[in-house]
């Protein structure tokens, strides 16, 4: 069955991806199954997204009833979900003001444009991003130009000017790349795609105090490391260093397309002004029931305690990995995004691993990444383990 669906599939899709010859159908809980029967469990979560895992019946309850409901209304008007999805993710985000948008990759162009109208609003001139190597913000012209990837750059080029790129978790080097027309510095308190690499805490808050020395933003990308991953609401909360611009999407739907961008009062108050930015869909009814029940969900079923809790256990298992195996080489991570640098290529232990059932990706180069469903339990860690144990050795 699966054979005719994937000849159909690569005869239909523009070939932007790697594919793994597989047709899902359904979900539920931390597991998948494909059109044949199979059972994987999950440690991927559709890159960061499905954190309540599948079939979540609260979640499913409060989308059917939406599409009874109303399922668009455009931003001419309010809705019920966008009022109680803003307040929400006001109150999570610790942020003053929300726009919806329908992507991550959205919700970095609408923070770029809020700090640029920052600037212009000020007059003070300034126009330059610094941006971070291994950083990843999307594919959009604008998310690309702050991209920290060479080779996802140079093919769209000419893109938009004024962008520099520092070293991750280096503040001189961060120090070299400001002049008096820095507007705003982007960058992941996690980084994702890139391989997995925490921020210290010294280098996020020497880059805050050079913000604040110099009128710059501070933008975080919040989309992969966000929404309760790293065991705070977002990571930024974990390290008590507050941006004045936050990229939202990911998990904030828990699979509905949808994403955010928030910023203090401080900026709202000099940046985009009716006319600015718009979206047709960003924040429609359906989308923010969802962000709605998924907010809902996290604090009534105490998803932020719990990955605080299951995380300590996946860590100890990762270490312990790290110590037996030959193949791994170190861990990097932060509560439920996890990655472990192999010896092996990343490629060859994802395939085996979904022979034994088990659905982990790669990020970077050498790096097998780790972003479950925030409901994981031990028992799936150590399932995973088992799983994963096997691949690593016969890959
Ligand atoms: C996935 C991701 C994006 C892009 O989000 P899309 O929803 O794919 O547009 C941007 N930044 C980070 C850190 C991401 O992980």
């Amino acid at each position: 069955m699966n054979k005719n669906y994937i000849q159909t599939a690569e005869e239909a899709l523009l070939h932007t991806y790697n594919r793994f010859q597989i047709v899902l159908e359904k979900g539920a809980g931390a597991y998948l199954y494909d059109v044949n029967g199979k059972e994987y469990l999950d440690f991927a979560a559709g890159i960061a997204v499905c954190s309540l895992g599948y079939g979540h019946p609260k979640y499913k309850e409060a989308l059917k009833n939406q599409i009874d409901e109303l399922m668009h209304t455009s931003n001419l008007f309010y809705s019920v979900p966008v009022v109680n999805a803003a307040q929400a993710l006001k109150k999570a985000s610790q942020m003053d003001r929300v726009f919806f948008t329908n992507s991550g990759t959205e919700a970095i162009e609408g923070a770029l444009k809020a700090a640029r109208k920052y600037a212009y609003t000020k007059g003070t001139g300034k126009y330059e991003f610094i941006a971070m190597n291994h950083s990843f913000h999307g594919r959009s012209m604008g998310a690309l130009s702050v991209t920290g990837t060479e080779h996802y750059r140079t093919p769209f080029e000419p893109l938009i000017s004024g962008v520099k790129f520092a070293e991750f978790n280096n503040l001189e080097s961060v120090k070299a790349q400001i002049t008096d027309k820095t507007c705003a510095i982007v960058l992941e308190p996690v980084q994702g795609e890139g391989g997995i690499y925490p921020a210290e805490r010294a280098f996020l808050e020497g880059v805050r105090a050079l913000c604040d020395e110099q009128d710059i933003l501070l933008i975080f990308d919040e989309i992969q490391c966000g929404m309760g991953r790293c065991g705070t609401m977002f990571a930024w909360q974990g390290y008590g260093v507050k941006p004045d611009i936050m990229a939202m999407a990911k998990a904030i739907g828990n699979g509905i397309p949808v994403g955010a961008f928030a910023m203090t009062e401080k900026v709202a108050e000099h940046s985009l002004a009716p006319g600015d930015h718009g979206t047709t869909y960003g924040g429609n009814p359906f989308a923010c029931a969802g962000v709605d029940a998924v907010l809902k969900i996290f604090e009534k079923e105490h998803i932020l305690e719990h990955v605080q809790k299951v995380s300590v256990y996946l860590e100890e298992k990762l270490d312990a990995l790290v110590k037996s195996s030959d193949v791994v080489e170190a861990r990097r991570g932060k509560g439920l995004m996890q990655g472990l640098v192999l010896k092996k290529p990343v490629g060859d232990v994802v395939k085996k691993a979904l022979e034994h059932g088990l659905i982990v990706i790669s990020a970077g180069g050498n790096v097998l990444r780790m972003v479950p469903p925030l409901v994981i339990t031990e028992a799936h860690v150590n399932e995973m383990i088992g799983k994963l144990s096997k691949a690593l050795e016969e890959a």
